[in-house]
């Protein structure tokens, strides 16, 4: 059977072939499987020294001290790390919490739990374009406020917000800051010395890493407080206790490390391969571009064909692998809570899809799409 073409990268990325490599001398007697926690002999000594090491890599992407690294199973426990460990700090007290609207469920779910048990929250809604602006979070900041959350890049529109405003808003006020980075790392330069962002969760498994580990970058200068979710060994500082995967780790410490050697021609080749995409499909249909498109990442574009629906889309271009909006929502086509909340109507939010392009798709790859696209769609109207 030929598969179908991948571009469906913003739900997750295949492992690149050096970090597989890397990781499977982590795993057997004859590799290094030793418990980094074991301070006694050689076999924890080596697994620390690898744990060490990555956590080396994965701080440089982000100019960050290696001490401000924790690790945890991936981006949606490093979101709810960051927010109920913050919120629970304040038990006693009527706080207040300010996120997104178009924020990953990992963040709006998280958001909600916490309101169900009394916490004052308040959703920033985009304007049409996807973009928040700062004078909006400004309206919104309370005495009580004690955490803001907004992500950097949207996973269903790679609409950016400018996180470096976001931040100073917040430090001037004394309100901690906490952003999403997960659809932003690898894709964009991020130095934490230069943007006031107090914690920033993202995952090895959007950038050609293995999937079931991620980090919480938690700053400490100034110094971050927060209450751990899990009791145990008092690993990580005892900010997220259990023994440490030491394969996933030295994967996400690889995949940091290439794509911080990457990106820039990385990026320049995605942005010609969008360039031919869009180029291509509007030679044979009318598309409506869902979010800013000066203001996003080349990697995602979310277009509607109106009049067609997304289902119907899917179901007939069946030599592309693609979706609408997030994996989470897509199972079930319930309306996208991120274009609805930019305002697009729910009809054209039907006709919505997602395409996302990555490191393993060519040129002749694209070509391909928007010849099966041009060929399929006209004929569904
Ligand atoms: C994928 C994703 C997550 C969830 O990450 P997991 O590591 O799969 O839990 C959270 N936020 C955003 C923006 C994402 O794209």
């Amino acid at each position: 059977m030929k598969l179908p073409i991948y571009l469906d990268y913003a739900s997750t990325t295949p492992v690149d072939t050096s970090v597989y490599k890397k990781m499977l001398c982590y795993l057997k007697y004859s590799g290094i499987f030793g418990n980094p926690a074991s301070k006694s002999h050689i076999y924890g000594w080596q697994a620390e020294n690898a744990v060490e090491k990555s956590r080396r890599s994965i701080a440089n992407l982000i100019c960050a001290d290696t001490r401000e690294i924790i690790f945890t199973s991936g981006a949606t426990e490093s979101n709810n790390l960051a927010i109920k460990g913050i919120a629970c700090l304040n038990k006693e007290k009527k706080i207040h919490i300010i996120s997104g609207k178009t924020e990953h469920y990992s963040v709006l779910d998280t958001c909600y739990a916490l309101q169900s048990k009394g916490i004052e929250l308040s959703l920033l809604k985009p304007q049409k374009n996807g973009i928040i602006l700062p004078q909006q979070l400004k309206k919104e900041l309370r005495k009580n406020t004690v955490l803001v959350s907004l992500m950097h890049v949207n996973n269903e529109t790679g609409i950016i917000q400018d996180i470096e405003l976001f931040g100073k808003i917040c430090r001037s006020s004394g309100i901690l800051f906490h952003v999403d980075a997960t659809q932003s790392i690898g894709k964009i330069a991020i130095d934490l010395r230069k943007i006031p962002v107090d914690l920033m969760s993202f995952n090895a498994h959007k950038i050609y890493g293995p999937k079931g580990i991620g980090v919480l970058f938690i700053r400490r200068r100034p110094p971050i407080y927060l209450k751990a979710q899990m009791h145990g060994g008092g690993q990580e500082n005892s900010f997220r206790p259990g023994t440490l995967p030491v394969h996933q780790i030295v994967g996400m410490g690889e995949a940091c490390r290439l794509i911080q050697k990457k990106m820039h021609e990385e990026n320049k080749k995605i942005e010609k391969l969008r360039k031919i995409l869009i180029n291509g499909i509007q030679e044979k249909n009318k598309i409506i571009f869902n979010g800013d498109q000066e203001n996003n990442v080349p990697h995602i574009l979310n277009i509607s064909f109106p009049g067609i629906d997304s289902r119907l889309i899917l179901s007939s271009l069946k030599d592309l692998a693609i979706s609408t909006g997030s994996a989470c929502t897509s199972g079930d086509f319930h309306e996208s809570h991120v274009l609805q909340s930019m305002g697009v109507s729910r009809l054209l939010s039907s006709n919505s899809i997602r395409i996302s392009l990555g490191r393993f798709n060519s040129e002749e790859e694209i070509r391909f799409a928007v010849n099966h696209i041009n060929n399929i769609i006209p004929n569904l109207n």
